[in-house]
């Protein structure tokens, strides 16, 4: 299996080397050069596979420069019991007829994102190992992406992590997961900032290629593809579990932001996977909701980018949905160029509202949308926890409440969980009136020793400070 570019570059490149990198050279985005497909026959034997067999299956089918048994090793220790707290990592429960909660957040850091990074850290431990080399890798995190890179790369052989965050504008629980652990190849930097100057931070480290490349910075933000891939997985899970063995289709309902959750079960239903619609759920921050009901992208500005209680999806624009775009195009990289670079930087948005193409979009790839606001948040909390005693978070809430719009009889509604509630914990004393349970290995963690230094907004002391780290 080769790599391609969704602005056209057709290099071939193999899973191993773009496991490392972010953006392709031409700035577009990697995706394989076909979807493999799965037939009746594989799924009926997947069905009684355990998670980590599932996901070798899966991953071999992308993964050719891994040796099999090295492949089942990596998902075999990444996918345990002792690290998702069940046998099932991905336990699935009906809530109401039809519709059901998958149960992705049930790893170290509480989200989703521990998914798809748990592996990416033995993946990268092992790729680094191989070629006896070191990654150091820099981000900007506003809580999820940084506490979910930083568990799955502590103590990982070859790896440090830089991870920059706006001081004192993360959840106290958010900051004490990342400030508290004491590993020496992670640093924690706070910045004298909002979330957007780490971000420009990470661009200004990244753009000078000399320091790039000396001191070998590297990414794991959510366009990386092994992320992406790794998230296909629980999709299948997902569609074993709401079927019965004479299977049939599932819908799903994806809390988005970035797109990446939800471009995985694209991906899944591209190769076969029996998914009826995909349903992307926005907050107020609802560029994708316009898209798919409009055909406009349309990015927005900095003013217009609203703070929310659902922060995990609070995003100007979606960074994974060139990755959609591109097959919506059928696969003109040309094409997908001039939207996404000409068009985005000329106008700030594109329209395909006219173009024969966008029809596709809900037809032959079965994408609907919603949105859902702080007022509906609160509501979908406070109902579900008073009619099924469940407690959901902030941004599932968003999900569920926008998959009962999209519920048809007969067809299975899987809304994923993105997060547990502890780590919202503020929303959901303001619908309940009382504070969310708290799994007994976070106890107390606020007051545990914080391992922080903070910084200026200013990418010459970050440099700075990398350089001094990376010596050792
Ligand atoms: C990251 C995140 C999302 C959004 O996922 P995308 O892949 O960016 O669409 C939703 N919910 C939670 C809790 C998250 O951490």
């Amino acid at each position: 299996m080769n790599y391609l570019s969704t602005r056209g570059d057709p290099t071939p490149r193999k899973f191993c080397e773009i496991l490392l990198e972010g953006l392709a050279p031409d700035g577009g985005l990697y995706l394989p050069e076909r979807y493999p497909q799965v037939d009746a026959d594989m799924l009926a034997r997947w069905r009684t596979l355990a998670y980590h067999e599932l996901a070798f299956e899966i991953l071999s089918l992308y993964i050719d420069d891994i040796p099999a048994e090295d492949l089942r090793a990596l998902c075999a220790k990444t996918y345990t019991e002792e690290v998702f707290g069940s046998a099932d990592i991905t336990p699935l429960r009906e809530l109401e007829d039809g519709v059901y909660l998958e149960g992705l957040s049930n790893g170290p850091t509480l989200a989703f994102k521990d998914m798809a990074m748990q592996l990416l850290g033995n993946l990268f431990e092992y790729e680094l190992g191989r070629r006896g080399e070191q990654l150091n890798i820099l981000g900007a995190t506003s809580g999820d992406t940084g506490s979910a890179a930083e568990y799955a790369m502590k103590g990982k052989k070859g790896v440090r992590v830089f991870m920059t965050s706006p001081d004192g504008r993360m959840s106290p629980f958010q900051q004490a997961q990342m400030f508290s652990l004491q590993d020496a190849n992670i640093h924690n930097i706070a910045i004298a900032g909002v979330f957007d100057d780490c971000q420009d931070i990470v661009k200004a480290v990244s753009n000078d290629l000399a320091f790039k490349r000396e001191y070998r910075i590297g990414t794991v933000n959510s366009i990386n593809w092994a992320r992406l891939l790794a998230q296909v997985v629980y999709y299948f899970k997902g569609w074993i579990e709401a079927t019965g063995p004479q299977g049939g289709e599932v819908s799903f309902t994806v809390p988005s932001g970035n797109f990446g959750n939800v471009c995985a079960g694209h991906v899944a239903r591209m190769m076969g996977l029996p998914i009826r619609k995909l349903v992307v759920a926005t907050n107020e921050n609802d560029v994708l909701d316009e898209f798919f009901r409009t055909g406009v992208y349309r990015v927005r500005g900095a003013a217009d980018t609203h703070e929310t209680s659902s922060p995990s999806m609070d995003i100007s624009k979606a960074s994974n949905f060139e990755r959609f775009v591109f097959d919506l195009l059928g696969r003109d990289g040309a094409r997908t160029k001039a939207l996404f670079q000409d068009a985005l930087a000329r106008e700030g948005q594109f329209d395909l509202s006219t173009d024969p193409v966008f029809a596709d979009a809900a037809g032959r790839f079965g994408f609907r949308s919603g949105r859902s606001t702080h007022a509906d948040r609160l509501a979908t909390i406070r109902d579900t926890d008073e009619r099924f005693a469940v407690l959901i978070d902030t941004h599932t809430a968003d999900g569920l409440k926008v998959a009962r719009e999209h519920v048809e009889p007969g067809v299975p509604m899987v809304v994923l969980e993105t997060a547990l509630p502890i780590k919202f914990a503020a929303t959901i004393v303001e619908a309940l009136g009382r504070e969310p349970d708290r799994p007994a290995r976070f106890d107390g963690i606020e007051s545990l020793p914080k391992r922080v230094v903070r910084l200026p907004a200013d990418a010459e002391q970050v440099k700075r400070y990398i350089a001094e780290h990376c010596a050792a």
